[in-house]
């Protein structure tokens, strides 16, 4: 049985057609233009390749809520021609067959908790620092949904006394996206990131902010793995300023095995950057089994 999967991007729309086994037999990328554009090419694609469902992980925010009128559709996106746009219900109608969905970055942790570093675990979550900040959750072994979905990207994060940036989220100044996505990385210090990687003192302020944040979903959803990829987490130098500094944070007050190998706790994705990919995958097949 094959089952197509859609990682549904601000810049492009990857597409790919694989197996249950999670095994990825073709894959095509396109660029997000505007709906009317983008979404007829999207389903010339996929509509001869005899899938069985559809799974789409998709930037969001988006209506995960089953009994609501806008389920599947894109909320208050700042990419102003896919606000509001019904994404679930176009390929539903126009393929008939199931379609599951979720944000990109809950998908990325469902294909790292089915195929990835977070196999048989009921808690984790999966960090994404690249344009935005954005948090996966899974809990209780589901991803989680609530009045929404989880929006850990913009957790408050008050500014380091030594910062003088105002922040970059229109919404907040101070979230950890607007101190510490690419852009914002981009804007304090005048060079892109991928030219800054000498610069010790930018990868400190960065672990300091992504510690910050850790050190608090550590605290509230109990993780027992914590994923960071994304294109700024390239900078492999940050790893271990991050785990360092979450030590410091937490102050001794938990004391697990996790946190004793912290290596293995925080730690890099483990799927090539499939994981996204994957985990749209793994959405059609719950979806299928699910008949949504
Ligand atoms: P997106 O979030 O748009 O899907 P990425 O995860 O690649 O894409 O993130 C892009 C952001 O990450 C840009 O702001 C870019 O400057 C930054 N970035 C990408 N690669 C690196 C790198 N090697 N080092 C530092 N910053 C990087
Ligand atoms: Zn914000």
């Amino acid at each position: 049985m094959r089952f197509g999967a859609l990682e549904a991007g601000g810049t492009k729309m990857v597409c790919a057609i694989g197996t249950e086994e999670g095994k990825i037999l073709e894959q095509v990328s396109i660029p997000t233009e505007t709906p009317e554009i983008t979404m007829p090419k999207l389903l010339e694609y996929f509509q001869d390749k005899e899938i069985a469902a559809l799974g789409i992980g998709c930037f969001g925010p988006v209506d995960l809520d089953l009994k609501s009128e806008t389920y599947g559709h894109i909320l208050m996106t700042p990419k102003l021609a896919w606000r509001g746009y019904d994404i679930c219900g176009y390929f539903r109608r126009n393929l008939k067959i199931p379609v599951g969905f979720d944000t990109d970055v809950n998908g990325s942790m469902l294909g790292e908790s089915t195929w990835g570093c977070a196999r048989g675990l009921d808690t984790a979550i999966y960090i994404t620092v690249g344009t935005g900040v954005g948090v996966g959750v899974l809990a209780g072994g589901k991803l989680l949904h609530g009045m929404q979905h989880p929006e850990g990207g913009h957790m408050l994060i008050p500014a380091r006394g030594d910062d003088a940036y105002q922040g970059k989220c229109p919404s907040h100044g101070h979230c950890l996206e607007g101190l510490a996505a690419g852009p914002a990385i981009e804007e304090r210090w005048g060079a892109k990131g991928t030219t800054l990687a000498e610069k010790s003192e930018v990868w400190e302020l960065e672990a300091h902010y992504l510690a910050y944040a850790i050190t608090n979903y550590i605290l509230v959803l109990s993780p027992q793995r914590i994923i960071l990829g994304g294109g700024v987490m390239h900078q492999q130098q940050l790893f271990p300023m991050v785990r360092e500094k979450v030590k410091q944070m937490l102050g001794g007050y938990l004391q697990t095995k996790e946190l004793e190998d912290i290596d293995s706790y925080i730690v890099g994705p483990s799927l090539n950057d499939n994981q996204g990919i994957l985990g749209a995958m793994k959405l059609g097949m719950d979806a299928r089994k699910e008949e949504y």
